[in-house]
Parts: structure tokens; sequence; C-alpha cells
């Protein structure tokens, strides 16, 4: 799945502050939320529950220590009281590196007993993952504990206020999920500038608990979003066997994804655009240019715009260190110029998205900039211009599965709606 954009938070940082400048006095609009009766989601990717623990013994001390700023496992052991062999100990045994790469504000729990033995260390990592050392026979041993994770499936609905985020946030959606759902939809919809005041939007997605405790929101289930024309955007999660996301996809089975992205790098400043003529600075001459420049400081990671296999990694003399990337449907894509190249080699295959190198000025460039092309049967093409195919379909061995799925979290959404204009009629 694509990562939330930086494009994405911009544009939506951008209304937050539109709302905020008009409309801060708003009241939000009526809503509701409520527990649906799902049938049980399939869970057992979580981890199992932890097994209950014992009390230790009455001759352990217990040692609280917080890691200070450069603190390490060392230390801790020090202000412990262990004697220095200990860590030389630890650090032969596997998983040694989840105790020993500590931040500051870490809480470790070291218990030892009455001759300054190290008996275990308990390290919580966050809300669902804790480490423990033991002390057994031959040294010690460290495991990772998972505690379960509670997922409730919840449904919010509301309309467009003013703003996308201030709406999602008087719809009681967080954050992450209002990013979410705007990175759904931003192949179809424009936030800024297509969404009207009075488009419904909806949405079931999940929230996550830890022993009752709320700690954050999951995926987002299903989603519609209506745009001023009365035009239904709908998305519809699509996972494998092992509750792994595939993607999003449309009632017709569409992917919401495009085969490209628009864009290969986030902070999208164009410095040049595709030109069938323009004067080249370095060459002083009249020269097509048959591509898009971005720029950007060096370094700035490029991605590549959409599936494909790296057919060439290299140098020349004008692009410097430039990838080629052949895709699907006869299309080439070029990334010229850069500083240095990502992770992946010639030939092998790369997701969109993947890094695969750095802005830089290699070659004949004037500044840090990408030269980005991209061709269709070797012709070049405007890359800001053209309609991208869509990503494949909801794959067919998925097709009952999504059929399924996505029938039962219509007739939700259709719910919802009902429901909210019945709210709205009371008032
Ligand atoms: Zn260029």
């Amino acid at each position: 799945m694509k990562l939330p954009s930086y494009q994405t938070l911009l544009q939506l940082g951008l209304t937050i502050f539109i709302g905020f400048l008009s409309f801060s006095t708003q009241a939000s609009l009526p809503f509701e939320r409520h527990t649906l009766p799902l049938p049980k989601l399939d869970n057992s990717y979580l981890s199992p529950a932890p097994t209950h623990q014992k009390s230790e013994p009455h001759n352990w001390t217990l040692h609280t220590i917080k890691i200070p700023k450069f603190g390490s496992l060392s230390g801790a052991l020090d202000s412990a009281g262990i004697r220095k062999g200990v860590l030389f100990q630890i650090n032969k045994i596997p998983h040694s590196n989840l105790l020993t790469q500590l931040q500051v504000g870490d809480t470790l729990k070291i218990w030892t007993n009455d001759h300054d033995d190290l008996m275990k260390i308990v390290y919580p990592k966050n809300h669902s993952t804790t480490y423990q050392l033991d002390s057994v026979k031959d040294g010690f041993k460290i495991k990772i504990i998972k505690k379960k994770t509670d997922i409730k499936v919840v449904s919010t609905s509301g309309e467009i206020k003013h703003s996308f985020y201030l709406s999602g946030k008087a719809a009681g959606l967080s954050a992450k999920t209002i990013m979410a759902l705007a990175d759904i939809f931003s192949w179809e919809i424009d936030f800024i500038r297509q969404l009207r005041p009075g488009d419904p939007f909806k949405v079931i997605y999940e929230k996550k608990y830890i022993d009752g405790n709320y700690i954050g929101d999951g995926r987002i289930l299903a989603a519609e979003v209506t745009t001023n024309h009365g035009i239904k955007h709908s998305a519809f999660l699509l996972t494998d066997k092992n509750n792994k996301t595939i993607g999003y996809y449309n009632a017709k089975k569409r992917n919401l994804r495009k085969a490209f992205l628009r864009n290969p790098v986030d902070y999208v400043r164009i410095t040049s655009r595709y030109k069938p003529k323009r004067y080249h600075p370095v060459l002083k001459k009249w020269r097509a240019h048959r591509g898009v420049d971005y720029g950007g400081p060096v370094g700035t990671p490029i991605h590549a715009t959409g599936d494909g296999q790296i057919i060439r990694r290299g140098w020349s003399k004008s692009y410097g260190r430039v990838i080629y990337i052949k895709h699907a449907g006869k299309y080439t894509t070029v990334y010229a110029h850069m500083s240095r190249f990502g992770k992946y080699k010639k030939y092998q295959w790369v997701k969109q998205g993947n890094i695969i190198g750095y802005i830089g000025s290699s070659g004949l460039a004037t500044g840090p900039h990408l030269h980005y092309e991209f061709r269709k049967n070797g012709r070049h093409i405007d890359p800001l211009k053209v309609k991208f195919p869509d990503a494949g379909p909801v794959p067919k061995k998925y097709r009952a599965k999504f059929i399924k799925f996505s029938t039962l979290m219509s007739a939700q959404l259709d719910r919802l709606s009902t429901k909210t204009k019945l709210a709205k009629n009371f008032e």
C-alpha cells in the first residue's frame, strides 16, 4: 500500500489552516458512531495473550531504571549493582539487540537476587510488546511477549463543513484515519478543490485496544465519500489470507490506486516542465525538454512511480547516475542526475513508491534536481498530463472473498446514511 505522501500531508495542513482561519467558531456537525454487529474479524495474525506472570521470589530486589540521554544497558546494569561480565554474557545470546538498543526515556525493570546476580529484566517496548530476559540454568534467555490487541469495528459519518480535516475531526476521526482516508481516495478526489460543504462521508474502521485501553486506530475497512455532483466514491479493503492489506478497491473491483504515481518525489517543486523545445542552460542551445524537472535538495528520496523492473542502472554523460524502469503495458520511466542510487540493483523488481535513488546533480545539470521521463512504446509523454492506467483490479483468487466483504460493508454504509438522516430530522 502506498504510504500517506507528504503531499497529502501538506494539502491537509493547508486545509486545516484555511479551516481555522475562517471557520474556527463553527459548531460540529451531527454525527454518530456506534459499534456495528459485524462478524468477528480474523485476528489469528495477532500473537496470543501472554501467560500469567508469577510474582518474583521475596529475596529479589527490583531496580526500576529510566534510560537517560546516551544511556545504555551497560549503564543500567551498573546502577543495579550487577557485575561487568554479565553484559558480555547477554551480548552472546540470540535477540540480545532487543535489550541493547535502548532509547532515552525507556524504563527497565531489573531484578537481582541477594548476591547481586541478574535474575530478570522486563523492558516494555510499546503498548503491545515487552521484551523479557530471564536467568536460566546455563545463562540467559530473551523472550518477546505480545499482548493481545482487541479490534473493534466502528463507523462514523459526517458531512464536509469547511475542511475535510476538521469535518473528520468533528465526526470523531483521528488524524491518522483522516490521513488514511485522504490517501485511499488521493487518486480520485481532490480534497481541497473538489469537496463542497454538505458532501457526506462515511467510514468503517478498526479501533485497537489493549487491556480495554484504546491505543489507536487500525485500518479503514470501507469508506464512501460523495462529491458535490452526487458522485459516490467507495473503497473496500482487500486482505490476503494472513489479513495483510493488499489494497483498496471500489464496488466494481477496480483498484483505487493508479499504475503510476503522478510525481516521483514528495515535496513537489517543478522547475521545468515538459516542452517540445527549450534553451538548454548547460549546452547553451535550443533543445527539447522531454521530461519534467523536480527541484529539491541533494539527497531527497526518489520513488519508483510504478511497479516494474530496473532495466538500466548506470552512468550517462548527460544524465549522470540514471535509472530506467520498465513497467507493464510498454511503459518506461527514467530518473536522472541522481546523487546516489537506492538499494535496488539492475534487473531487480521494484514496487510503486520504493526509493530507487536520491536527488543530485550528476551529469549535465545546473543544480540538484531530478529529471524524470515517462515513455510509452519508446515515445516520450508528458507525465503531468498523461491519464494513467489503473493498477490491477481485485485478483481472481480473491474475487469471491472481496464480493462477500464489499457487499456486507456496502449494506453497513447504507444503513449508516439512513441513521444520519434520521438524526438530522430529529433536530
Ligand atoms: Zn530535465
